[in-house]
């Protein structure tokens, strides 16, 4: 309470226990406006060394803070963003913001940290994205080792062989692709050999009951082991207990990133995270 009005609706926003539902229409509309109202930002989740507990990336995540509504979970406007074809939009801003943010604190002399962006299939099947990436990389000065983009299974299976062709060129910018909720979509195993993906994201679905759930234990050390086999890094997404850490620290999954380590936090406070010690847990 004393924390102040303002902490609630951070801890509601996580809680995904938002209240207000404003009709979809009236939503598209807004959502339209936000861009240019400034009422978009974003929060950076840190990314960590299950082993050394150091600080590796920070994944940019979009966050809406209507000037009446309050703050609408992506859960609630990315599948509208993408309904409407707003995503496309969205994911610029995103992408540049986040390039932008990432080279600046470089430039602050922090030990880089590599940002991942999510990419929507809309945005995913731009003819210019490998364009506009580029672009945005030279505005920016980001070096392109320190930018990844985050593809989910139903985007890159959709259509393998025109994925292949972006990824490769994306690739040859230097640019690092993950593979995010991995588990839950479809993915050819064929496919996952040679497509050129550095990393996979385990869906936080199969960490929640990690430590007691046999079926979950199995699909994520069978995960694991494929991501060795392939020479893939592997991270497990929605790490929050000692318990999961644990599970996944002895079977060699090198990266993790959850709410143990730290929720996604505004811009000044992964500041404060990097100049204050990388590795201490929030
Ligand atoms: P995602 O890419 O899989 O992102 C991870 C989500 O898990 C985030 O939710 C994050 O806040 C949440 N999370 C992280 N650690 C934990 C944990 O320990 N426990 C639990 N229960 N949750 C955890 P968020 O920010 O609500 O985003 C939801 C989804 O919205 C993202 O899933 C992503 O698919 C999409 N999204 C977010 N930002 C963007 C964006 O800029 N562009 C696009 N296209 N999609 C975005
Ligand atoms: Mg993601
Ligand atoms: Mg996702
Ligand atoms: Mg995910």
């Amino acid at each position: 309470k004393e924390l102040g009005k303002n902490n609630y609706q951070i801890y509601a926003l996580e809680q995904e226990k938002q209240t207000v539902a404003p009709d979809m229409m009236s939503l598209e509309i807004s959502l339209r406006r936000a861009v240019q109202n400034g009422e978009l930002h974003i929060h950076y989740q840190p990314q960590y060394n299950s082993v050394k507990g150091e600080l590796i990336g920070v994944e940019a995540l979009v966050r809406w803070k209507h000037p009446e509504w309050g703050n609408i979970p992506p859960s609630q406007f990315i599948p509208l963003a993408e309904e409407s074809g707003l995503i496309a939009v969205l994911d610029q801003w995103v992408l540049k913001q986040a390039c932008e943010r990432a080279k600046s604190w470089m430039n602050q002399g922090f030990a880089p940290v590599r940002v991942s962006v999510n990419l929507s299939m809309l945005q995913f099947r731009q003819p210019d994205l490998v364009h506009f990436v580029s672009r945005v990389l030279w505005e920016t000065g980001l070096p392109p080792e320190y930018l990844e983009l985050e593809l989910t299974e139903s985007m890159v299976m959709d259509n393998p062989d025109m994925t292949m062709h972006i990824l490769n060129q994306l690739k040859a910018m230097g640019i690092r692709i993950s593979l995010d909720d991995f588990g839950i979509g479809y993915s050819s195993l064929n496919y996952l050999k040679k497509l050129p993906i550095d990393r996979i994201k385990i869906d936080q679905s199969f960490v929640k009951d990690l430590s007691d759930d046999p079926g979950d234990q199995a699909i994520v050390q069978t995960i694991i082991t494929l991501c060795h086999t392939l020479k893939l890094h592997v991270i497990a997404e929605g790490v929050e207990t000692e318990d999961q850490l644990d599970y996944l620290k002895r079977h060699q999954c090198e990266e993790v990133q959850g709410f143990l380590y730290s929720r996604p936090l505004p811009e000044d406070e992964v500041v404060k995270l990097m100049r204050y010690g990388a590795a201490k847990r929030y």
